[in-house]
């Protein structure tokens, strides 16, 4: 690897320019308070005119809840813990009741958003999504329904044998108000191949993304890295999602986390370590120069590093997220509610503020 000049590189990234794969490999290895430093840099150029000007010094989270309608899948990710089969004992669909209770939950508690993924169903028929999605629109009107990761919208595709792009539509008629980017894990098919076989590729997950940004649905990007990938993988991925961007245009954040391993197939023989996960995010707010938001993941992290993750690149602390099972099934997650998640950015040095799905300001 040629080893550029860190003066040039430096000053390349403090004045906002877009970096190459080479240099992003390059930068992962200097040290980590240096990386720190240019991404949080890079976190202040991005946000500093948002929030009239205050955007610098703030620091946003949003009040949602998740609701996994059911955990059967016939996926069978080897990173994953929650899913079960039909013959399992513990295989559940959510009613319209148990739904209810948890937006009313929401509701009380001033949330504006349910984050809604499930397993891969085999059997639930189109009329009862659409149903529930315009349930929840006319019941819960102040709740953006954050839903359905692209595995599963390429599934519904399959399953109820329509055009990806009329099921995306559907659902947004029937009240679906933006997409997750869930399922995205590392988008390189080596790598897909070897956690997730029977998932669907990356040029798929992307497909999906473009589609739903065409229809004006806007969406998020993650990544889930510490597992069989590579470092040039992990840039590998941020590359393709960089270009999906200047393509449509439609992801608000980007969220990064690392491989939860407790209780899944998939084994590592070194769990991804804090620097690691810091020195990723950092990599991540510099290199995707098109996505203004980048949420530390104080869920897998702990809200200490939570709290460190704002000086390298975040500038958003999730969500309070009142339930949360699908990471928690795969191991260690911390809860932390909206009085403690305020405490935490003040500590930073940074005001806390509301805000919903679209980074809009609510307080
Ligand atoms: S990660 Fe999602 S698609 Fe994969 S097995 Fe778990 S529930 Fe199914």
């Amino acid at each position: 690897m040629v080893s550029l000049n860190q003066d040039v590189l430096t000053e390349k990234v403090l004045a906002g320019e877009r970096i190459s794969a080479q240099e992003a490999l390059e930068l992962y290895h200097w040290r980590l308070e240096q990386l720190g430093a240019l991404a949080n840099a890079r976190r202040d150029l991005a946000k500093t005119k948002s929030y009239d000007g205050r955007g610098g010094e703030i620091v946003t989270y949003i009040v949602d809840r998740n609701i996994n309608y059911t955990n059967v899948c016939n996926v069978y990710c080897k990173f994953c813990a929650f899913y079960r089969t039909e013959r399992d004992e513990d295989h559940y669909v959510l009613s319209l009741e148990q739904i209810d209770q948890k937006l009313d939950e929401l509701s009380a508690a001033g949330g504006v958003q349910i984050l809604m993924q499930g397993g891969h169903h085999p059997k639930l028929p189109f009329r009862w999504y659409v149903d529930l999605l315009q349930h929840i629109r006319e019941k819960y009107p102040h709740v953006n329904i954050h839903g359905f990761s692209p595995p599963e919208l390429q599934h519904f595709a399959e399953t109820f044998r329509m055009p990806l792009r009329e099921v995306i539509a559907e659902f947004k008629n029937a009240g679906l108000g933006s997409i997750p980017g869930g399922g995205g894990e590392i988008l390189v098919d080596r790598v897909r191949k070897k956690i997730s076989p029977l998932k669907i590729n990356s040029d798929r997950w992307l497909e999906v993304m473009q589609i739903a940004h065409e229809l004006e649905l806007r969406s998020s990007a993650t990544m889930m890295f510490g597992h069989v990938e590579t470092i040039e993988e992990r840039i590998e991925h941020l590359q393709r999602i960089r270009d999906q961007q200047d393509r449509s245009g439609g992801f608000t954040a980007f969220i990064c986390w690392t491989f939860q391993p407790q209780h899944t197939v998939l084994k590592v023989k070194h769990p991804t370590g804090v620097a690691e996960y810091l020195r990723t995010q950092a990599l991540s707010r510099i290199f995707l120069d098109n996505i203004d938001n980048v949420q530390s993941s104080w869920v897998t992290q702990g809200p200490g590093i939570g709290q460190v993750a704002l000086k390298y690149g975040a500038n958003d602390f999730g969500s309070v997220m009142m339930e949360e099972n699908v990471v928690s099934s795969a191991g260690t997650t911390f809860r932390l509610n909206a009085a403690q998640i305020e405490s935490l950015i003040r500590d930073a040095g940074y005001e806390p503020r509301r805000r919903n799905n679209w980074y809009e300001l609510l307080n």
